[in-house]
């Protein structure tokens, strides 16, 4: 036999027959004796052709004698078609059933997974509510103001931003009196009120107890005046707490903020604004840096001054100007103070900056413009040519009436448009270029001078100068007082009398204090002189006596022909 016949089952069945060790077919692996194969697939087999699928089994034969004489092996095949069905239908149940098992598990567990994701992902988010909300009143919070704050100064470019904090007057109280409860159901009812006089872009927060914030883009401090107003008349009707009808009271502090402010810096800022307010009881107020810092004196001082306008208690004091060459006066400016009942006489310095950002700077503009022309009609009539220079505050160029009040002003004392100068800061025309130049032009076409005062302080650009009919410069204090201090000292004096001289204005020096001053300042072509040296602002009166026996002097000393005061035309 072949190699490949002596490893097939048969021959080593035959094998084991021969050398009757029937252990063999009890010994081998049931593989080597159980084999698939096919019908007449043993070399063995005489047919030629190949059955179908067949498990062939030897199973011994014994004699009955005993088990150890073999007689042969019975050779069986056993039909496979019906087996490997079985074992297909039986691998294909298994197959479903163990897809199907695995199916029901991944179900079950994707289904737990998405239900704690989404319950995971719920509470983050009433979490993250939570961490930028107030849970009583569900407006932003500070975070959140400050965030949106952030996010609108990014986007502000040269636009402004406005932003308005509140405090309700006397909530301890409500509180105390009322119970939690009611103070809690009064906090809500300002931010019901609050939400409903807001526009879409603005972002209403609680920022404290009972302090709210409103966020307003693209809006100056008109526009956040125009909400607090807004918002007071929508608190007029009160709120009925416990039975109780009671008036909600506000004290307002807004802020004006731009592109390269922080957020931090805005709020606090408006945060120093409502507490000033709060110092000096008055409603509203607007930041300025001089609140930085301010003592609750001082600011008691701009509550009470509400009630000083239209009193006595007001009076202008009038500074004169010289002309540098001839020393003859050429005019006064009006300057403000406040004889008060028990601290005495009072300058603006004291209680001007903090009355300048109240509602208030605009009836004390009016009586300053009524007095100066009343002045001026009194010494037009005496033959006195007296020119009046009248502060106005950057407010008023702001207010569209201005112009025209100013100019009813002028016509009700019959006073020569000529004899009046209007004194504005640089600042005043920057916050609000457009409508600052349209008050100016109405006001300079009827004839009234326009000076720029503190010049040199400020950032007023060239082509703004040009565009605006300004007739004088004044340079501040600030670069006169150097003069004598070297060349270095004068430079920008010097800078500012050619700048004004090339665009057709002339040129104010103030705070002379000294002889040596005023004659630096002639040598440098400056105009017009004023200070302490020349002359201490005086009551009207005084100021007459002044000019009567400076006449006299100069009669005296005979000098020399005066220059009048310089007109553009
Ligand atoms: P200002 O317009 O720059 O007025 C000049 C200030 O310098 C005045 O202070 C004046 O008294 C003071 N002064 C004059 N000569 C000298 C000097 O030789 N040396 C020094 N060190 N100071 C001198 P005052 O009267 O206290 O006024 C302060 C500011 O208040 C004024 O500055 C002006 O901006 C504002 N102001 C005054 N009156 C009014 C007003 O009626 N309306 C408005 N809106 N502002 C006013
Ligand atoms: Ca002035
Ligand atoms: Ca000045």
């Amino acid at each position: 036999p072949s190699d490949k016949l002596s490893d097939s089952p048969d021959h080593k069945v035959v094998e084991a027959l021969n050398g009757k060790d029937i252990s063999f077919l009890t010994r081998v692996r049931r593989d080597d004796i159980r084999i698939l194969t096919r019908i007449n697939g043993d070399p063995v087999d005489r047919e030629s052709t190949l059955g179908a699928q067949a498990i062939n089994v030897y199973e011994p034969v014994f004699s009955t004698s005993g088990p150890d004489t073999a007689l042969g092996a019975l050779d069986i095949s056993v039909p496979y078609k019906a087996i490997a069905e079985s074992i297909e239908t039986s691998y294909r149940h298994m197959t479903m059933l163990m897809g199907g098992g695995l199916f029901a598990v991944w179900f079950v567990l994707a289904t737990i997974s998405w239900s704690v994701t989404r319950r995971l992902r719920r509470s983050a988010a009433v979490n993250q509510h939570l961490a930028r909300h107030d849970s009583l009143t569900g407006l932003a919070n500070r975070m959140a103001a400050a965030e949106y704050l952030d996010h609108v100064l990014e986007s502000t470019g040269d636009r402004s931003v406005a932003v308005v904090r509140l405090d309700i007057d006397g909530f301890n109280q409500i509180n105390e009196v009322l119970g939690y409860e009611n103070g809690d159901q009064f906090l809500v009812h300002v931010a019901d009120q609050l939400r409903a006089v807001a526009t879409p872009t603005d972002l209403v927060a609680r920022i404290g107890g009972d302090e709210f914030g409103i966020v307003m883009p693209d809006t100056d401090g008109r526009g956040a005046t125009d909400l607090i107003n807004r918002l007071r008349r929508a608190l007029l009707t009160g709120v009925e707490l416990g039975g109780i009808g009671l008036a909600v009271e506000i004290t307002a502090g807004w802020v004006q903020g731009h592109a390269d402010h922080r957020a931090a810096e805005i709020l606090r800022r408006a945060g120093v604004a409502v507490r000033a307010a709060k110092a000096a009881r008055i409603p509203t107020l607007g930041y300025n840096s001089t609140l930085e810092g301010f003592d609750a004196d001082r600011l008691a001082l701009v509550s009470e001054f509400r009630h000083a306008i239209g009193s006595e208690q007001l009076v202008l004091h009038y500074q004169p100007k010289i002309s540098t060459d001839a020393h003859k006066v050429v005019g006064v400016e009006a300057l403000l103070r406040w004889q008060h009942p028990t601290r005495g006489l009072l300058h603006p310095g004291a209680f001007l900056p903090g009355v300048e950002s109240t509602e208030s700077i605009i009836p004390l503009t009016d009586w300053v413009m009524d007095t100066a022309c009343r002045q001026a009609a009194v010494w037009q009539r005496i033959g006195r040519r007296l020119p009046i220079a009248v502060n106005v505050s950057a407010r008023c160029l702001r207010d569209p009436t201005f112009a025209d009040r100013m100019l009813a002003t002028l016509v009700r004392h019959q006073v020569d448009v000529r004899l009046v100068t209007l004194e504005i800061t640089e600042t005043a025309v920057i916050s609000d270029p457009a409508r600052a130049a349209a008050t100016l032009r109405r006001l300079a076409d009827r004839g009234v001078h326009i000076s720029i005062d503190d010049f040199g302080v400020g950032y007023t650009s060239l082509s703004q100068l040009q565009q605006l009919p300004i007739h004088e410069l004044k340079i501040d204090r600030q670069f006169v007082a150097p003069l004598l201090q070297g060349p270095d000292g004068a430079a920008v004096a010097r800078a500012v009398i050619s700048l004004g001289h090339e665009l057709g204005m002339t040129v104010v020096a103030e705070g002379v204090e000294d002889d040596a001053t005023l004659c630096a300042l002639a040598d440098l072509g400056c105009d017009f002189a004023q200070g302490y040296r020349i002359g201490y602002p005086l009551p009207a009166p005084e100021l007459e006596h002044w000019l009567e026996n400076r006449e006299t002097d100069c009669e005296r000393e005979h000098e020399p022909a005066a220059r009048g005061l310089r007109d553009r035309g």
